[in-house]
């Protein structure tokens, strides 16, 4: 009798928690889940609580990647031989998605962070290189994941520069001039999240020698020390969303920067540009998990088990539960597709699956902030309160489709083209 009570209980109670793709369903490997359920389990554990606060000063999550360092996952893209765990593309973007459904400025840093190791790891090794190249490469990024793994260093992203450069259409206005044992390197960079607060900025910009035009082709991926001379933060950082990213903007000037800087060899990320654009991909698993958080909240708050909340149940009227199934379609619509377009992620990927790519990112981070919106409409108002998560989901969720290069505007233009055009045809 008592077994039956305890067992009624337990059913009548949903598992908000859950991992976001079944283990089982997904067919993951034993170690792949394991890394994924350690980031879901930080998440839930840790970094939902600490979340409000973040986003209310807009303030940077240290102890979250102090945090992240102790549990390994600052190195989870690093190569086991260089003491990270070894994920792959497809195990580290579905163990970010389970950080942002917990904290997405967290979980938007993160993805900064890693792929710094991604694209000078995984991604690099599936690049040309002739021999020569790929054992410097390796001697370097060795310096760079040593770093990471055992002194706990965060890497930033900062390419924005307010222009075309970040949308891939010129090159970076950022430019670094080759100098004796380095370069020197002089530009802006706005939206620099981590600003301030990361070990190494991994800056993206364009070698020019003296009388040579800037091409895109010149491209360097240069991790330059913070506490580097030249280096200034400007501006204020109070944004609608993602608060507690601090983008704020970095100044460089006559910044000294020297060879083994570099995160990539001369012209690897042009080539990765060209012929691996998933590496692109990696800013939508933030907003996938945003996605499930606000279908989470949903769920729980109609059925009246939202902590902090009184227990009244709103689940019965059917108008609810139509914007349930809504929701719930969406989002399963949404993960099917970006699980698809995150497992297909190599280089040289075919026309099929590059558009499917844009879709699978214009998908997440509209769909995110589709859900988000339901989400607010169906709960009702005591549900948007700040106390509770989901009108940061919400404001979160907004800045998805804003990401360069791949911006929803910037999705469908490139599936609407590439759809009708082959590569060289024109309507002259
Ligand atoms: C919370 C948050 C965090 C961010 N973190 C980072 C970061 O860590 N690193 C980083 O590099 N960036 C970051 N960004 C910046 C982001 O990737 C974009 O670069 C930024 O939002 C662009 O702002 P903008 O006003 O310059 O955009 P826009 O003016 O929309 O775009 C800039 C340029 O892109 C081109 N462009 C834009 N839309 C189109 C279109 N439809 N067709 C053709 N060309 C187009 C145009 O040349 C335009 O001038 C962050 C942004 C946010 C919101």
């Amino acid at each position: 009798m008592a077994q039956q009570a305890s067992k009624s209980v337990a059913l009548d109670r949903i598992d908000a928690d859950a991992p976001m793709f079944d283990p089982n369903a997904f067919r993951l490997g034993e170690e792949q889940a394991e890394i994924i359920a350690r980031a879901r389990e930080l998440g839930q554990t840790v970094f939902a609580s600490r979340a409000a606060a973040y986003d209310r000063d807009a303030k940077f999550p240290t102890e979250n990647y102090q945090d992240l360092h102790r549990a390994g996952l600052l190195g989870i893209a690093i190569p086991k031989k260089h003491g990270g765990l070894g994920a792959d593309y497809e195990t580290y973007s579905l163990a970010a998605a389970e950080i942002g459904r917990y904290c997405g400025a967290t979980a938007l840093t993160w993805n900064m962070h890693v792929c710094s190791t991604l694209w000078s790891g995984a991604l690099a090794d599936d690049l040309d290189m002739d021999a020569a190249i790929r054992a410097e490469h390796e001697r370097r990024r060795a310096v760079h994941y040593k770093r990471i793994v055992e002194d706990g260093a965060v890497y930033s992203q900062p390419f924005s520069e307010g222009g075309a450069s970040a949308a891939g259409g010129v090159a970076f206005g950022t430019e670094a001039k080759p100098v004796s044992g380095g370069w020197l390197v002089n530009g802006k960079k706005i939206f620099a999240s981590l600003a301030g607060h990361a070990d190494y900025y991994g800056v993206l910009c364009t070698e020019v020698a003296a009388g040579e035009k800037a091409s895109r082709r010149n491209t360097l991926y240069l991790a330059i020390a913070s506490k580097a001379d030249g280096i200034s933060v400007v501006g204020d950082w109070d944004p609608l969303g993602m608060r507690g990213t601090v983008s704020r903007t970095l100044l460089f000037k006559d910044v000294f920067v020297p060879d083994d800087a570099a995160l990539m060899p001369r012209g690897v990320y042009f080539q990765a540009a060209t012929r691996w654009p998933h590496m692109f991909l990696t800013l939508s698993p933030t907003y996938v998990g945003l996605a499930q958080a606000a279908y989470d909240f949903t769920v729980r708050y109609l059925r009246g088990e939202m902590p902090g909340t009184p227990p009244v149940k709103r689940r019965m009227y059917p108008t609810k539960q139509i914007a349930v199934a809504q929701m719930q379609i969406k989002l399963e619509q949404t993960k099917a597709l970006w699980y698809q377009a995150i497992t297909e992620a190599h280089a040289n990927p075919t026309k099929e699956q590059v558009l499917r790519a844009y879709a699978a990112q214009y998908s997440a981070m509209e769909g995110a902030n589709e859900i988000a919106t339901l989400a607010i409409r169906t709960c009702g108002g005591q549900a948007m309160l700040k106390s509770l998560p989901l009108e940061r989901i919400y404001r979160d969720s907004r800045c998805g489709s804003l990401m360069l290069p791949w911006t929803a505007e910037l999705c469908l233009d490139r599936i609407g083209r590439e759809a009708l055009y082959e590569s060289g045809e024109s309507d002259d």
